[in-house]
């Protein structure tokens, strides 16, 4: 038996496996795919204190390793489901099912599709939903970047380095971007701002050739020539699997507020996963701390 199994290990879960190892407690991490979660898409983080800049698959190398010295146990497998059996819970995964005092879901949020025509059918023939991955595969090409978020400017202006033009579209005519964001965009010549555009479909015969966009107000249609079409508009938890034993938010998030718990005692939720306003490094990085230090307070009241 665990005290605590954290699901995910991107900076929440890896902050949080280093605070209960650290804690002396016995600590396991599932993970599905690789550790480190979004910031391995990350070249850079200028953001997180005391880091000046770093790659952000050596920050997600750096968390791996910490939690790991202090002793916890990493193992890759998908999670199934939880099941509450009130003071100790099972962990399902594919391949085992883990008995554990404690919970916490640091599993993050993936990105958003558009839900357009063509979307699926080109997806991976110059669609991406990560600049960082596939945008070097368009070195002095013409691209598109969807949407008006920190993600959306920040991958623009990445795009602007490699890629000859880059036409930022948006369905607003103001970004929600940070200010700074916003004065790059606007001082980089071959950033074109489309604004007040909703994509209504995607097309190509073999990869991206087009994209064609509708105005909010007056409904006119444009198309852009475009050899990739990058999709930058929002996240989306994936917590389905969790609703029987958490609640969720109308969007998906699991409902948790600064204290990490849950609807159900003994399951906390840390970073991109549950309803918070800010989802940074720094605020996953924090939420795991705080998630594991209520599992540990949890673990003292069961044993009392
Ligand atoms: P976001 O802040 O939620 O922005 C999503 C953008 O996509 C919005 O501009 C939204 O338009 C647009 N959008 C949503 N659905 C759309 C649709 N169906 N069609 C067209 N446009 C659509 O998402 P994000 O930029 O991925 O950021 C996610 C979180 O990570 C945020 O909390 C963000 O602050 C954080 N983040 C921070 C940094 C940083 O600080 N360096 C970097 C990246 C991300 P509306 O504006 O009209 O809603």
């Amino acid at each position: 038996m665990f005290d605590v199994i954290i699901i995910g290990a991107g900076p929440a879960g890896l902050s949080a496996a280093i605070y209960a190892s650290r804690a002396g407690l016995d600590c396991l991490i599932l993970e599905s795919t690789m550790y480190g979660g979004q910031i391995t898409s990350t070249p850079e983080v200028e953001n997180y204190p005391s880091v000046k800049k770093i790659a952000g698959w050596e920050l997600a190398d750096n968390l791996y390793q910490q939690a790991i010295s202090f002793g916890a146990e990493f193992n890759f497998e998908e999670v199934k489901s939880i099941i509450d059996d009130g003071q100790l819970k099972t962990v399902i995964t594919a391949e085992n099912a883990y008995v554990t005092k404690t919970v916490i879901i640091a599993n993050g949020a993936k990105r958003k599709h558009l839900g357009i025509d063509g979307e699926d059918d080109l997806s991976g023939k110059g669609i991406s939903y990560c600049a960082y991955c596939d945008g070097s595969f368009f070195k002095d090409r013409t691209v598109c970047v969807c949407g008006g978020g920190n993600t959306a400017l920040e991958d623009a202006l990445y795009l602007s380095n490699i890629c000859k033009n880059v036409y930022l579209i948006h369905r607003r005519n103001e970004y929600r971007a940070q200010k700074h964001l916003i004065d790059s965009v606007n001082r980089t010549e071959n950033i074109k701002p489309i604004l007040s555009y909703i994509p209504l479909k995607i097309s190509g015969e073999k990869s991206v050739e087009s994209i064609t966009l509708k105005h909010v107000e007056t409904n006119e249609e444009l198309t852009i020539e475009t050899d990739a079409v990058f999709v930058c508009i929002g996240l989306l938890p994936e917590n389905k699997i969790f609703s029987e034993v958490v609640e969720l938010d109308e969007n998906g998030y699991i409902i948790a507020d600064e204290t990490c718990k849950t609807s159900c005692d003994g399951i906390f939720a840390a970073g991109d996963t549950r309803t918070k306003e800010l989802r940074q490094i720094v605020t996953a990085a924090s939420d795991g701390a705080v998630a594991a230090t209520a599992a540990l307070s949890y673990i003292n009241q069961m044993e009392d």
